[in-house]
């Protein structure tokens, strides 16, 4: 049988989250591309001419529909979070279309309890989670369960505030979290399944609404104001270069994850990933989450970032370096390892 060619196969995404570094890496790589978008969302993927075709379906969950189309044009999926928001990581698990990423890892990270169990077996710390609120004893944060990106988390003081806070949001799933005090940091990984290597691409911080501009807002003001709860709503990333001595840890950190993945999701973790963190002053790194696939955090690096600068020597971004993989893969004739 003749040896497969990069031009056998075709990289897929859905448009939206990080779909323009996705596909735009996967042309510098040399494929050609296809995007799956919500009916009237096309308009970004003609603008910057990083689609080869465009399939337009009238909402994700339609997804399963054009599958088969999929599976004749050999794409291979390049999955983002709006996958397994879009449709569930049940539904994602069931896909026969090309797959790049370990499927077997989404159960891990979208049961928060199966998550915790996984980041404390590979020795990081944790915020504290309370079961009961008589237990809070510091600040918290009280998080919901598919909450649509932080909308409607709230922060509380004691057990009498939280009460209070809790009372309109009566019959939702919540868990309670230590509040860490200090600056967020989301953390960008790869790990190569071909060379078992692992790379930091870059960091990132998030501009939320309206955290982000509360502070905008003087402390006497928001008092007269007295409605001004925070929410998270994501709207944008910012970059960050990192003190150079933290790197150490964070790569330490990186390593343990993706050694632990190979316990309870063989053959692991590989493609990009995610830790979330909040840093302290005291120098902890507290991580109170992990996305296993890419983060639109890196969407700031479509050229690459420092990093990847000084590993590369070329633009290389997030959705680059996957497609560069994919393409080492098909060249090696070691697809299937990169596929789930
Ligand atoms: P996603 O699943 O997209 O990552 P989410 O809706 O699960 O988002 P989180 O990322 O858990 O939301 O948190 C939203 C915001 O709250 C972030 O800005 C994060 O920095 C902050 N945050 C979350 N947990 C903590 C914590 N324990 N201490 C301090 N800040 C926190």
């Amino acid at each position: 049988m003749a040896r497969p060619q990069l031009s056998d196969y075709r990289i897929a995404t859905l448009g939206s989250h990080s779909a323009l570094q996705i596909l735009k890496g996967a042309k510098d790589e040399g494929f050609s591309t296809i995007v799956i978008c919500k009916k009237g969302q096309e308009k970004p993927y003609r603008m910057f001419n990083v689609a080869d075709e465009i399939i337009s379906i009238g909402s994700f969950k339609d997804f399963p529909r054009i599958e088969q189309a999929l599976i004749k044009k050999n794409a291979i999926i390049v999955p983002h979070a709006s996958f397994v928001t879009y449709m569930g990581f049940q539904e994602v698990e069931k896909f026969k279309v090309n797959y790049y990423g370990n499927k077997r890892i989404l159960r891990w990270e979208s049961d928060r309890n199966a998550e915790r169990n996984w980041l404390k077996a590979a020795g990081l710390s944790l915020p504290r989670i309370y079961r009961k609120p008589s237990e809070i004893d510091r600040p918290v944060i009280v998080k919901f369960h598919g909450a649509g990106g932080g909308k409607g988390y709230f922060l509380a003081r004691d057990e009498e505030d939280f009460k209070k806070k809790i009372k309109p949001y009566n019959l939702r799933n919540y868990v309670i979290q230590e509040y860490i005090i200090g600056v967020p940091l989301y953390v960008h990984y790869f790990h190569s399944s071909l060379t078992g290597e692992l790379e930091i691409m870059g960091f990132d911080k998030r501009y939320e609404s309206n955290v982000d501009g509360i502070g905008r807002i003087s402390a006497r003001d928001q008092m007269v104001l007295n409605n001004v709860d925070p929410s998270y709503v994501i709207v944008g990333n910012t970059p960050i270069v990192i003190r150079e001595s933290f790197l150490p840890r964070l790569i330490e950190m990186g390593e343990n994850i993706v050694k632990r993945s190979k316990k309870i999701a063989p053959p692991g973790l590989f493609g990009p990933f995610c830790l979330e963190t909040v840093l302290t002053p005291d120098e902890d790194i507290k991580v109170f989450e992990i996305s296993a696939r890419i983060v639109a955090g890196t969407n700031p690096y479509t050229h690459g970032s420092p990093y990847t600068w000084l590993r590369y020597n070329e633009p290389m971004s997030t959705g680059r370096r996957i497609a560069r993989e994919i393409r080492t893969a098909i060249e090696q004739d070691r697809l299937k390892e990169v596929l789930a």
